[in-house]
């Protein structure tokens, strides 16, 4: 996802041609056109196609020649003759390479039992097929890990009919982001989803019959009958060509605030791969703003001052999971110590909402059980909005001048309403878009970026695309209808934006 961001970027950089002139080419080793892979979790809810996952390539390259390669793994690094080499027997002469490798899901087992490969994870297209043909008819699954992805996996095949018991190693879910109070209140949401919850729980084995998983067991000696078992415990950054070609590795593959390795620089990473001084994120944004910064640097184009390591380290996160709303915003579980934090816990309706003020700033938040105000929290945390002098009204309606939109008519939503968080695209810019001849979905995704990161703003998006027709319709040209994954009109607009502005 981060290369197919530095290739957009790169065209549009090059595409006056005032820039220098760009020989690229992609070597990627899964098959597929280039696709979201957030989106992956959508599917296993049944809230996204598989189909619909391909992501906008650049809207131009006039700049610059793309030669992309799919189906093939690039084997080697040679730093000596400047030569990337590939499994399909082809070399690629390089003044750059950059490596955006990504990440692997970890398995837990993989040395202590042999039915370890039986263990699924979700990371690729391919990794969501077979689970999904695993889970095909309602099953016991067992999740493994109770992050925001083991969580997004858990309820989405919960929502398909499966019973689905989450095993945490820790004392509470979501354990990185939520203090102990909110995550109870979570896990009641989860219960009543169709998700069990099983913390302090450390796997140990897989009891089997013949080929088939019967059970886990667990170190303490508990046992969960179960039929597929999914694991969700963290990614590896893919280092290996790195390590091989002699280049510092840690975690990641060694960055410097050029995103260079500093053992050589003509070597580059960006993304789930590269270790900034900040650290691996293992999340879009911050490899987002790592391929802007590298393809300024790759065009030629003056660099900002700000490294992109510490850009966009996503300090707001949504958990993306049917019918359990989670959002947490700020740096781990406890509020600041500084701050002063006002809760309201409302357990009966699994409501719980937490902000930490200081001054008249929002400085973290977790919401669960509580979308409208999770919406106006984050947007106070990330525009830095004044907030009101007693912050515990904050905690039943939102802020006074709530972003979310009391109508579902666009023509009321203000112009400046963030309606694509993750790429920061206003309904103007959606209009801009259409006014300026983007008719269609794919048309206003490649123009604006909108709908590329979570996704969740397709649906608005469309919304707002159907009001344009009407309002701004082409004489000739029959308009198109936007397809989104579920049906709806105009007047959903607002309830999307409720339920997503706000994405991790
Ligand atoms: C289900 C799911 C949900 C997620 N949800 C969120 C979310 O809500 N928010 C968020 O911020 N992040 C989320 N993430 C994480 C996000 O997807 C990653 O941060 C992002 O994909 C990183 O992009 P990347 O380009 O660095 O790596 P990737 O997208 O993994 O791309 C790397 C590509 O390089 C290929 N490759 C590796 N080695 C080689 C080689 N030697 N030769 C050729 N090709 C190679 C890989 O096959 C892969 O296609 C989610 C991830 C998953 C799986």
């Amino acid at each position: 996802m981060v290369a197919v961001r530095l290739l957009d970027e790169l065209g549009r950089l090059t595409a006056d041609r005032s820039t220098r002139l760009l020989d690229v080419t992609v070597i990627g080793e899964e098959p597929h056109r280039p696709y979201n892979r957030l989106l992956l979790s959508e599917v296993i809810a049944d809230r996204a196609d598989l189909g619909r996952l391909t992501l906008p390539t650049a809207t131009d390259s006039s700049g610059m020649t793309v030669r992309v390669l799919r189906g093939v793994t690039a084997t080697d690094v040679d730093r000596d003759r400047c030569v990337v080499r590939c499994d399909d027997g082809s070399e690629h002469p390089y003044d750059t390479v950059v490596l955006a490798t990504g990440a692997a899901a970890r398995r837990p087992l993989t040395d202590s039992d042999e039915r370890a490969g039986q263990v699924r994870v979700l990371r690729t297209i391919d990794d969501c097929r077979e689970l999904l043909a695993a889970c095909s008819y309602p099953r016991r699954v067992t999740v493994v890990g109770g992050g925001l992805l083991g969580l997004e996996i858990a309820c989405g095949l919960a929502s398909r009919g499966a019973d689905v018991h989450v095993l945490h190693r820790g004392g509470h879910v979501l354990d990185r982001q939520l203090p102990a109070s909110a995550a109870d209140i979570a896990r009641a949401a989860l219960a009543a989803a169709g998700v069990q919850v099983v913390t302090d729980a450390e796997l140990h084995r897989l009891q089997h019959d013949g080929d088939r998983i019967t059970a886990v067991r667990l170190r303490d000696g508990r046992e969960i009958p179960t039929d597929v078992v999914v694991a969700s415990v963290g990614v590896a950054p893919r280092t290996e060509l790195a390590r091989a070609a002699g280049l510092p590795v840690r975690a990641g593959v060694v960055v410097t605030d050029e995103l260079r390795s500093p053992g050589d620089p003509q070597v580059a990473a960006i993304g789930d791969c590269a270790e900034p001084q900040s650290g691996c994120s293992g999340l879009l944004a911050p490899g987002w703003a790592q391929a802007d910064l590298l393809a300024r640097q790759l065009a030629g184009c003056a660099v900002s001052d700000v490294p992109a390591s510490s850009a966009g380290t996503g300090q707001v996160v949504k958990l993306k999971a049917v019918g359990v709303d989670v959002v947490a915003i700020g740096d781990g579980p406890e509020p600041p110590a500084e701050a002063r934090t006002v809760t309201l816990s409302d357990p009966a309706h699994r409501r719980h909402v937490q902000v930490s003020v200081l001054g008249d700033r929002v400085v973290a938040a977790c919401c669960v059980g509580a979308k409208r105000v999770a919406a106006d929290l984050t947007a106070a945390y990330e525009r830095r909005t004044p907030l009101p002098d007693d912050p515990a009204v904050l905690l039943l309606d939102g802020l006074p001048n709530s972003v979310v939109p009391l109508t579902g008519d666009p023509t009321t939503m203000p112009a400046a309403t963030t309606v694509c968080r993750c790429n920061g695209v206003t309904k103007k810019d959606i209009v801009d878009a259409h006014v300026a001849g983007a008719r269609d979905l794919v048309a206003v995704s490649a123009r604006t970026r909108a709908t590329t990161g979570c996704g969740g703003c397709r649906e608005v998006v469309c919304g707002l695309l159907e009001w344009m027709d009407d309002v701004n319709p082409t004489k000739d040209v029959p308009q198109p209808k936007h397809s989104r994954n579920d049906p709806g009109n105009i007047h959903s607009v607002a309830s999307s934006l409720i339920d997503k502005e706000i994405s991790r």
